[in-house]
């Protein structure tokens, strides 16, 4: 099998004509019309893998470098420079498969990271979390509330100290019942209902106890739930989760308390709706909590269809700017939650007195 080409002798710069002939044992590489030629055993020989369209070279040790166009006679001439090639081949097809299944692999990590690792992430930092900071983004958290939805509580101060006995008798011994702390807030634009924040401060508003006309053990229903939501760290675990991947990691890069998420914290604690999951959670740790305490899990749902049943005053004049901002918390930090709907809690409450 003859080949054309040119012959660059070791040392040279010159290419010169030639051809290469190759047979089962040798090749002979023959130039200048022949004049010259050289033999060398097969096995001396290395041919270069072909890379795109360019020239294939026969590297011959001691004597130089033939140099051709490649040619499919080229696999047949040296079968055994192409062997390793197609391996090669096969080893980058399989590589093919290799890196895809990598790129999946890593897609399926960063998306298990999101479902998985960031709520897990988020309840244990939630759970080790110093007090201090709890206090810190809570008050800020109030100071947000305050600016924007709360006044002043009209509640008569025999009243007050009344249903925060009864609260503290309720949580006495459970689980961070000693950060509880009850407090009362006029919330007209919201109405009829409670909320926890993360340092443990409760508040429930003065139309929750217009709407149960005064059944204490209604409010403590409600305030049972809330209780749940704060041995359980919901609200803590909620805003971190809300603030998603930057949430979590920023606990593990760095000094915390240097950071921007801090300040991110108040408004997504307000802006981040409790979970289902989290909802269902609270209820059950609430109707638990009330057989305890010798108190029906009926004035749940009793509290429940008060609430549904409450109108705010402003609802029947038109709608104003702080209503929106009412219906904005009564939607995500508040007892009132659209998800489980109500009328399945108040199934399960009802269940739960049985
Ligand atoms: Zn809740």
């Amino acid at each position: 099998m003859d080949f054309q080409g040119t012959w660059t002798p070791l040392g040279r710069a010159t290419a010169h004509p030639a051809i290469l002939r190759v047979d089962s044992n040798r090749v002979e590489i023959l130039w200048d019309g022949a004049t010259d030629a050289i033999t060398i055993p097969r096995t001396d020989v290395v041919l270069t893998t072909p890379i795109g369209k360019t020239n294939r070279r026969l590297r011959v040790p001691n004597y130089g470098q033939f140099e051709m166009a490649d040619s499919p006679m080229l696999r047949d001439a040296f079968p055994e420079a192409h062997r390793g090639f197609e391996h090669w081949v096969d080893w980058i097809e399989r590589r093919k498969m290799a890196i895809l299944a990598g790129v999946v692999i890593t897609a399926s990590s960063v998306l298990a990271f999101l479902f998985f690792g960031v709520p897990y992430l988020a309840d244990r930092i939630a759970r080790h979390m110093p007090h201090s900071l709890e206090v810190q983004v809570s008050d800020q958290t109030m100071s947000l509330l305050n600016a924007i939805a709360l006044k002043p509580t009209k509640v008569p101060k025999d009243q007050q100290d009344r249903l925060r006995k009864q609260f503290d008798a309720m949580v006495a011994g459970e689980p961070r019942a000693d950060q509880m702390k009850l407090g009362f807030a006029s919330a007209p634009n919201v109405g009829p209902n409670a909320f926890a924040l993360p340092d443990g401060r409760l508040t429930v508003t003065d139309e929750l106890l217009t709407a149960v006309k005064g059944d204490d053990a209604q409010v403590l229903a409600v305030l049972a739930h809330e209780a749940g939501h704060h041995v359980h760290y919901h609200g803590m675990r909620s805003s971190l989760e809300d603030l998603g991947i930057v949430g979590v990691l920023s606990f593990f890069l760095g000094d915390v308390t240097g950071t921007s998420v801090l300040a991110a914290l108040p408004p997504a604690l307000m802006r981040s709706r409790f979970s289902r999951g989290h909802e269902t959670e609270a209820d059950d740790y609430a109707f638990m909590l009330l057989r305890k305490r010798s108190i029906s899990p009926a004035k749940f749902a009793d509290a429940l269809t008060a609430i549904i049943g409450y109108r705010k005053p402003s609802e029947t004049a038109s709608d104003t700017a702080e209503d929106e901002i009412g219906r904005e918390i009564e939607e995500n930090l508040s007892f009132l939650s659209s998800h489980p709907a109500p009328q399945e809690r108040i199934r399960r409450a009802r269940e739960a007195a049985e």
